[in-house]
């Protein structure tokens, strides 16, 4: 329903809009919010582009105000701004810096919001529930302000969280989204598509980022996109390594490091692989699979040249393994 819908937008929007003033403009905002951000580096020019905010600790701060102001109760609850509680409702993302998320056209979808300490035991991030406008598998985050660069690049920098892309836009890099908390989706993939048939991939530089980096590759070429992969140093992800670099150095640092799929899955896995046979032949299966999700017959016979001078293995047997994988597909 259209309607409610657009209930949902306008208090969202109006929520963004308070918490930016908290930030900006209340002492507690000013003592808590602002210094976090500041610590981190961001300039008051990206704080502002990216409508980045605070919700104050109080009980129901937002909720009080946004009553105040006619909004309803209903569309604060749906929105899963305001937490019901029988006469106490109160709002979820209290204490909390603010990072809405914003669609395409750049309307106010929900909302990431972290807390101040690093205390390991809370949940770091809090996201917006699912709801009628806030669908996390559809968008992603940065959209808006990354479409025009991405175009213009034609390519699409995909990282894993909102500091990340933050830190690249004030770097100078503004063609980059992030999947925010959710295993990239194809709905994800897709929304890039419409703009870019290139994503390059730079995830953290940890265990975590590394699976989802490869979990990613497969759904990429699925979508018949090229897929690169840049990989962080160890315990670095872009936001800490885009601080400690030049705009120059991080460019460079992109440029000579990103790899395609190939070579990023012969970088990581040969060195344990090379002297063992059997470990060589899964790695190569594992390569052939991905080959095999490509739906263009010409991209998979270029991939299938790559993988057998890089694993220095012969076009015909890679050629016999990726036509079983196919029929076995179909
Ligand atoms: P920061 O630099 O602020 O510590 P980060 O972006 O480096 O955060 P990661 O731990 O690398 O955080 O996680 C990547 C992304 O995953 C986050 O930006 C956030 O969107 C999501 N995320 C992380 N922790 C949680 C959590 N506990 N609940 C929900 N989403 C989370
Ligand atoms: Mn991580
Ligand atoms: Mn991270
Ligand atoms: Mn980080």
């Amino acid at each position: 329903n259209t309607d409610i819908r657009e209930s949902m937008y306008l208090v969202s929007e109006f929520a963004a809009k308070y918490f930016q003033d908290v930030l900006v403009n209340s002492e507690e905002g000013k003592a808590i919010g602002l210094s976090y951000f500041k610590e981190r580096g961001f300039t008051n020019e990206t704080i502002k582009k990216f409508n980045l905010g605070y919700s104050p600790e109080t009980w129901d701060a937002l909720t009080k105000e946004a009553l105040g102001k006619g909004y309803k109760l209903e569309f604060l609850e749906s929105t899963g701004l305001t937490i019901a509680r029988e006469d106490r409702p109160f709002d979820r993302f209290k204490g909390r810096v603010m990072f809405p998320i914003q669609s395409m056209s750049g309307r106010v979808l929900g909302f990431g919001g972290r807390i101040l300490t690093n205390d390991k035991k809370a949940a770091k991030y809090l996201n917006s529930p699912e709801s009628d406008i806030y669908h996390k598998s559809k968008v992603l985050y940065g959209i808006y302000h990354a479409k025009q660069s991405i175009a213009k690049q034609n390519n699409c920098y995909l990282v894993e969280g909102y500091t990340d892309v933050i830190q690249f836009s004030q770097a100078g890099i503004e063609n980059v989204v992030a999947s925010s908390g959710t295993a990239l989706t194809p709905d994800q993939i897709r929304l890039i598509n419409r703009l870019t048939r290139n994503i390059t991939v730079l995830f953290d530089g940890d265990a975590a980022g590394l699976r989802a980096s490869i979990r990613g590759i497969d759904l990429i070429l699925e979508e018949g996109m090229n897929v690169r992969v840049c990989s962080f140093p160890d315990g670095e992800d872009p936001d800490s390594f885009a601080r400690k670099n030049s705009h120059e150095d991080l460019v460079a640092y992109l440029e000579n490091n990103s790899k395609d799929f190939i070579q990023f899955k012969a970088s990581i896995l040969m060195g344990e692989a090379k002297n063992d046979p059997i470990k060589k032949a899964d790695l190569i299966r594992d390569m052939v699979t991905s080959i095999s999700k490509i739906p263009d017959r010409i991209q998979r016979e270029v991939y299938i040249q790559e993988c057998a001078r890089i694993m220095d293995i012969s076009e015909q047997v890679l050629t016999s393994t990726l036509a079983q994988l196919i029929q076995k597909d179909i």
